[in-house]
């Protein structure tokens, strides 16, 4: 496995907590690393296409592909009907869109649609939605 450089690494911090109706100030910080596996082979995205899959995260979308490059991964973001987001690399990016269409193409015509996929589904809502979630000042990568 090959290590991310340290000015890659996304160290979200995590100041406050919710239990029931009290808030908890923590005041500690948590290093989370995401791992993406190809749905098909287990594969692991390379350092740069990492870094595009962690802003794939980020969007506020549902029944959607994205290409996630330089790796040309395939992201399926879920959601709803379409269950969780999906993972593939470029050796198996038509299996996924196949194994979509085969289980969702009946409930659905999101599954359906043809490439050309965007590599970002960002809006002007996206950068509101993450600061919102995560309570951070700034756009993205601040
Ligand atoms: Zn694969």
């Amino acid at each position: 496995m090959t290590a991310l450089p340290d000015r890659l690494i996304v160290e979200p911090v995590v100041r406050t907590v919710t239990h029931g109706a009290r808030t908890v100030d923590t005041g500690r910080t948590m290093t989370v690393h995401f791992i993406f596996r190809c749905e098909f082979c287990d594969a692991q995205s390379d350092p740069m296409t990492q870094i595009n899959l962690q802003k794939a995260m980020r969007e506020r979308t549902w029944g959607a592909f994205q290409n996630a490059l330089p790796g040309n991964w395939l992201v399926f973001h879920g959601g709803g009907l379409y269950g969780r987001a999906r993972y593939a690399c470029a050796d198996h990016r038509g299996d996924l869109v196949a194994y979509l269409r085969e289980h969702y193409g009946t409930i659905g015509f999101h599954v359906w649609k043809r490439p050309p996929y965007p590599s970002s589904l960002a809006h002007a809502d996206t950068d509101h939605a993450w600061i919102a979630a995560t309570r951070r000042q700034g756009g993205w990568g601040s």
